[in-house]
């Protein structure tokens, strides 16, 4: 089978795991401090947090940042729930906003007209666009929006961890970024996130969020504020400090492998049978995800395709056909449901070679026919 992702632990960090369950410090420790510094340095930011899923990330940022009942937060439609929902529980409202046909990013231009017409009662107080897939492409433009209508910028850049715009790495970008460490990201540690920042304030909010509120001093323990746990254990932080070093070897294997999918489709794509996506040079794609044509049923290529040895699935959700959010565009976000309809992501990951790429190409040519 040539599966969709394939997660793969280092025996290094399997070995490191073992020592810390024997005699070591189970929940936040050394290796949390280790990693959250090494993050820092591959990312080129002041501060990064461990945290215990993406989610949580997502969550505390946007409790650290205030946001809350009586605030507005835009998300784009075509993504993980997960990016609504922590608007919605941090009891904020989520205005959703579409998404562009190929870089499946926040449409910019969307967002500016959803920004200038902004009427609810509620005040606007961030944008949160998610680099889809570990795709870049609008990151430059969505910080310059936020400075132009004074909003906040949160990157959800779960997926897209070691992806840069030029000099600008994701994550480095908003006032706060957001990394996920799930085993269908590129670097995992089972469950597992982190924070991103530069701003040393909101650093503190963040970190006093994770862990209760709380903080020792001289004196003993003090509560802060109020807060939750979303610690990291030492065990998966010890896991993602042995894939760390290796990041980058796995996305350069993964640029080259999602650039050879796009050469051996563009023929599919002439014939008009699916269309490509427009991927920015600085990727870490997570996902190569295509556009079925509208003839094609694409819950029975999959099936057609898992018959063939091939794990395929659809790429992300998109959050006005969920209706479990805002209803107040729920008309016209035609682009993120089509995506959501029509997408079909295709096996990729750093342990495959352009002899699988070709079988799944051939594959998808014989269902397609
Ligand atoms: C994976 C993902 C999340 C959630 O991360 P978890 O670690 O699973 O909680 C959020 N947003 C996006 C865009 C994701 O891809």
């Amino acid at each position: 089978m040539i599966k969709l992702s394939q997660p793969q632990i280092p025996e290094e960090a399997i070995s490191d795991v073992v020592s810390i369950l024997r005699n070591g410090q189970l929940v936040h420790g050394e290796y949390c401090n280790e990693f959250e510094k090494e993050l820092a340095d591959y990312l080129g930011v002041k501060h990064t947090l461990l945290v215990s899923s993406g989610t949580a990330a997502l969550h505390v940022s946007l409790l650290a940042l205030g946001i809350g009942p009586g605030d507005a937060v835009i998300v784009p439609d075509f993504t993980f729930t997960a990016t609504a929902n922590v608007v919605e529980m941090a009891g904020a409202k989520t205005v959703i906003v579409d998404v562009e046909e190929t870089s499946y990013n926040l449409d910019p231009v969307k967002l500016e007209e959803k920004i200038k017409s902004w009427n609810g009662s509620e005040q606007l107080k961030a944008i949160m666009p998610v680099l889809e897939f570990g795709n870049p492409t609008n990151l430059k433009r969505y910080r310059e929006i936020a400075n132009h209508y004074g909003l906040l910028l949160i990157e959800d850049a779960a997926c897209a961890l070691g992806a840069s715009d030029g000099e600008l790495k994701v994550g480095s970008v908003g006032e706060l970024g957001c990394f996920s460490f799930h085993p269908r990201k590129t670097l995992t540690t089972g469950e597992g996130g982190a924070i991103t920042t530069n701003d040393s304030a909101l650093y503190e909010q963040a970190s006093l969020i994770r862990n209760h509120g709380m903080t020792r001093t001289d004196k003993g323990v003090e509560f802060k504020r109020i807060g939750l746990n979303y610690r990291l254990t030492n065990f998966q932080a010890a896991i993602g400090r042995r894939i760390l070093p290796s990041l980058d070897k796995w996305i350069s294997t993964r640029r080259q492998l999602a650039s050879y999918y796009t050469d051996s489709l563009k023929p599919l794509e002439a014939a008009g049978m699916l269309k490509l996506p427009e991927i920015h040079d600085g990727h870490s794609l997570q996902t190569y995800m295509i556009v079925l044509n509208e003839k094609f049923n694409r819950d029975d290529v999959i099936v057609a395709l898992k018959e063939r040895g091939i794990e395929a699935n659809l790429g992300a959700q998109s959050m006005t056909t969920l209706g479990l959010f805002s209803k107040v565009n729920a008309q016209s976000c035609s682009v993120g449901s089509n995506l959501y309809r029509k997408g079909l992501a295709l096996p990729l990951h750093e342990h495959l070679d352009f002899d699988d790429i070709s079988k799944v190409v051939a594959s998808l040519i014989c269902e397609l026919k």
